[in-house]
């Protein structure tokens, strides 16, 4: 990736002082709509041009939500609020001595810089895993997922040999976290109820929902009631689920467990863990031991006066939370909420307030009235929860279209059990010359 070094143009000059903010994630969203209407410029940056609603990613790759469904247009956040401007651009450095970004669309100067740029998919080193298993991070590779296991069937339809077909009608998933288990129980509903309809000639007994998790137990930070009830309803769906094991290699088509049988699939679903993203120019020093950026109260980075770190990328190690907060969207929405202020009272000349986290709670859903919910003095399973978990997500998903859309979806999915998105659009091949605006960057690494 090229960095040109000319100022990104079109840019003006702040009037006062410039903000930049580097993800339109929960994180930078939020700091970009409550900075919105101030005396500061504030210059929101993202690889891509919409938000992405992480949580409902897993109905997109199962084909029960449409991609636009779950991503919103960052320029439409910002119609009415002059002092913020956006631009799709990859940062890819930091030259911390001359307050000055590096992107490839060019350079751009700041006063402030709030670093907002999540996490990506960790395969803790294992290349082959990197290289044959399917992450679930965007809404791009979601949508890779739907495409994966849609064509999976078209082409096991036209295979004769029922032992041939089953690598491809298998799907593993590895990741006993609430994506994992999502993701599992979701694709167990399309094999039980929706699969066997459109492919009356494949025989859905021989295809294994296998969902993977190294640790004792699934959602790990659940209660434990809510963990066993989850487990029971994957069981009650059909899901294998593979406690204390663990992925040590795939070649696309087997994948090797540490001390257990292979099992045969060209399906693996990586959702096993994350690592937070980082820049050119952030020091060893300013890193925790997994790569999150240490930051104090204020979110500000280690060793640094004027850029702060929020959200999934940075950790914030306190008494209560040793090992830093979890990597949720609460977490990064709250500490988004509190730098907007401490920057709004800095205009007023008032004392900043260090970042303190309400925890609201956790859920997860496993299938149609299958849920488990854990708020902060209560915590209730089944047909009340999934009740819940809908209302919880539909109200935090941005836009009233995006909420029409998903309830009149829903509500159709619940009433017929039939999805109706189970398109194979495949993107077309795009020519060499043609890829730098169609084609999606990839994490930018060091
Ligand atoms: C599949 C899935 C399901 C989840 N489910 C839940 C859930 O149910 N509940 C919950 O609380 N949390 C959930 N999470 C976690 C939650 O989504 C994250 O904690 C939250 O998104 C963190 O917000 P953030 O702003 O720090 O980062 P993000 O929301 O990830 O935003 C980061 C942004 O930075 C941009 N970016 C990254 N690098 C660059 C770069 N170099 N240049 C320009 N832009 C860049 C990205 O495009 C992205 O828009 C889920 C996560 C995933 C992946």
């Amino acid at each position: 990736m090229s960095t040109p070094l000319t100022p990104i143009p079109n840019i003006s000059k702040p009037v006062y002082k410039r903000i930049v903010i580097v993800g339109g994630g929960f994180a930078g969203l939020k700091l970009a709509q409550k900075l919105s209407h101030t005396g500061y410029q504030v210059v929101l940056l993202d690889k891509n041009n919409y938000h992405m609603f992480q949580p409902l990613l897993y109905q997109v790759a199962t084909a029960a939500l449409p991609p636009d469904a779950v991503s919103f247009p960052l320029r439409r956040a910002f119609h009415k609020t002059p002092n913020v401007i956006f631009r799709m651009a990859v940062v890819q450095q930091i030259k911390k001595e001359e307050n000055l970004l590096l992107t490839n669309l060019g350079t751009l100067s700041y006063d402030y810089l709030i670093l907002s740029q999540g996490a990506s998919t960790n395969y803790f080193g294992n290349a082959n895993v990197h290289k044959f298993s399917a992450p679930m991070k965007s809404t791009s590779e979601a949508l890779y997922i739907r495409n994966k296991i849609i064509s999976n069937y078209e082409r096991a339809v036209n295979i004769a040999d029922p032992e041939e077909r089953k690598p491809i009608m298998n799907v593993v998933i590895v990741g006993g976290g609430a994506t994992g288990v999502e993701l599992a129980g979701s694709i167990a509903e399309l094999r039980n109820k929706v699969l066997p309809k459109d492919y009356p000639q494949l025989s859905f007994q021989n295809m294994r929902v296998i969902l993977i998790e190294a640790g004792p137990c699934l959602l790990a930070g659940l209660k434990e009631k809510s963990r066993d009830k989850a487990l029971e309803y994957l069981q009650k769906l059909g899901v294998e689920v593979m406690l204390h094991t663990m992925v040590t290699d795939y070649d696309g088509f087997t994948v090797q467990l540490k001390d257990k049988p292979s099992i045969k699939t060209v399906t693996l679903l990586w959702a096993a863990g994350i690592k937070a993203n980082t820049l050119e120019g952030i020091t060893e020093d300013q890193k925790a031991p997994n790569g999150r950026l240490l930051v104090n109260e204020f979110n500000q980075l280690k060793g640094s006066e004027n850029i702060f770190v929020v959200g999934d990328q940075c950790v914030l190690i306190d008494e209560k939370y040793p090992k830093g907060h979890p990597q949720v969207a609460q977490v990064a929405i709250q500490q988004a909420s509190n730098l907007a202020n401490n920057l709004k009272y800095e205009l007023k000349g008032k004392p900043w307030k260090p970042f303190k986290y309400r925890d609201l709670g956790s859920m997860a859903t496993v299938g149609k009235s299958m849920a488990v919910v854990d708020l902060p003095f209560v915590s209730f399973r089944g047909f009340f929860a999934w009740f819940v978990w809908l209302f919880v997500h539909l109200m935090a998903i941005l836009g009233v279209r995006n909420k029409l859309e998903i309830l009149l979806t829903w509500a159709w999915k619940y009433l017929s059990f039939d999805p109706s998105l189970r398109l194979l659009i495949r993107p077309r091949y795009v020519k060499e010359f043609k890829r730098k605006w169609m084609t999606e960057e990839p994490d930018y690494e060091i």
